[in-house]
């Protein structure tokens, strides 16, 4: 580890001993890696702390709730005196949602992230995007503070980093993500039971969703790019929600052709959430960050207000001049 995280690091840790009004908010739409992440550092916090608060913003997805301390998250609510407000996993502060404005509020902000694209809007930004994942570094945190791993943090964060990597799959995938595994598997967790509650828990519901997207899916530029839509119609139609798209744009990807994939997700009707894949060349962050979104080369996303139709033909406009 360099001096400089160390630095960063006993930054961040003076401050969570400073402070009495701690608050952990996780992002809009929350994956694996931000609510494992989140439930991790709450628990560790609490070895050392009488009170942590857990904010969520969002519904955290069924998928998730196994976790321990899953029904800590509390909702939301302008009353909330805050001296320090922690950010995990999210590049920007519109990815706190309506959580923006108790981060406005708070004396101190520690934004502990792994996107390229974060804009390091923290009074101390523990920002490495080589880590997979921000479990990686919620990891070395809670090492570098002097605080146990136990069997129920370590499932957190193992979640986060397998979530987060495809199942140690993804080029972000390094020789330290393997070590921290190998670390958090040693404390004994339930890795066959972490394993069924993540990737083998899909109701019927999901599988019918998934079958219709990607049939219907449309390819391009000699079927190097793969897009597929869910609107609110299929989500009715399959009774299903918008966690279940969860996994369709990583499916696309496996197609041997394809480089880049996309999914559009209807929020609304001129809300439109773009998720964006790709698999060797194309830097997709950077396509997302022209619509106002982030994330990482291989794996980025924005938010899009306008019919869904017409995000299609934008995207894939943009999507193609990447080719170029
Ligand atoms: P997903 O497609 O799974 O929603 O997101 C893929 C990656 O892109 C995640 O790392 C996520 O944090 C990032 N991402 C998705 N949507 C947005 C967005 O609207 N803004 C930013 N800054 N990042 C996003
Ligand atoms: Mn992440």
């Amino acid at each position: 580890m360099n001096n400089n995280l160390d630095l960063l690091m006993d930054q961040a840790a003076d401050l969570i001993n400073k402070y009495d009004n701690i608050y952990i908010c996780s992002h809009v739409q929350p994956d694996g890696d931000n609510i494992g992440s989140t439930l991790a550092l709450y628990m560790a916090i609490c070895k050392i702390k009488d009170k942590v608060n857990v904010i969520k913003v969002d519904e955290i997805p069924s998928d998730f709730l196994f976790l321990p301390n899953s029904q800590v998250f509390q909702e939301y609510s302008t009353e909330m005196p805050v001296d320090l407000f922690i950010a995990l996993d999210s590049s920007d502060i519109e990815r706190l949602g309506p959580g923006k404005s108790l981060l406005k509020k708070a004396k101190k902000i520690i934004n502990i992230d792994h996107h390229v694209t974060n804009d390091n809007f923290g009074d101390v930004n523990i920002v490495l995007p080589s880590a997979s994942a921000t479990g990686e570094i919620v990891y070395s945190f809670i090492k570098h503070m002097n605080i146990e791993i136990d069997k129920d943090i370590a499932t957190c964060l193992y979640t986060a980093i397998s979530t987060d990597t495809g199942r140690f799959m993804y080029s972000n995938t390094t020789y330290e993500t393997h070590l921290i595994a190998s670390d958090l598997l040693n404390t004994g967790l339930d890795l066959n039971l972490v394993n069924i509650h993540l990737y083998q828990n899909r109701s019927i519901e999901r599988t019918r969703l998934f079958l219709e997207a990607l049939y219907n899916m449309e390819l391009y530029l000699d079927d190097q790019i793969g897009i597929a839509t869910v609107t609110q119609e299929m989500l009715s139609k399959h009774n299903a929600k918008l966690e279940d798209t969860e996994g369709i744009v990583s499916f696309i990807r496996d197609t041997d052709t394809i480089e880049v994939a996309c999914l559009l997700k209807e929020i609304s009707e001129k809300e439109i959430k773009v998720s964006l894949r790709s698999k060797k060349s194309v830097d997709v962050s950077t396509i997302a960050l022209k619509f106002g979104g982030g994330g990482h080369i291989r794996a980025a996303g924005c938010t899009i207000y306008d019919a869904i139709d017409n995000v299609k033909n934008i995207v894939l406009e943009e999507i193609q001049k990447s080719f170029r």
